[in-house]
């Protein structure tokens, strides 16, 4: 049993899809480093560099978890578990 709706799976897919492709046609994210040493163009919303921790869309506090060897970072407030 799927906790999401069809609309909501393929809504979900799409964000992840154009995301991804944003971030590969920007070089990488802007926290982390190629071979070379470059930083990547791709902005990232939520990171290290977002030192306030204040989400962009509700300015409400961020949370940051450990995961798989790095960090997560997302608004309780809008992200729903
Ligand atoms: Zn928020």
């Amino acid at each position: 049993m799927n906790i999401f709706t069809d609309a909501q799976l393929r809504n979900l897919f799409n964000s992840v899809r154009s995301t991804l492709r944003d971030m590969t046609e920007a070089g990488g994210r802007n926290v982390t480093r190629d071979l070379f040493g470059n930083s990547g163009g791709y902005v990232t919303k939520l990171s290290k560099n977002n030192k306030l921790l204040i989400c962009p869309e509700c300015g409400g506090a961020v949370t940051k978890e450990a995961y798989l060897g790095g960090s997560v970072y997302y608004c309780r407030e809008c992200q729903e578990l």
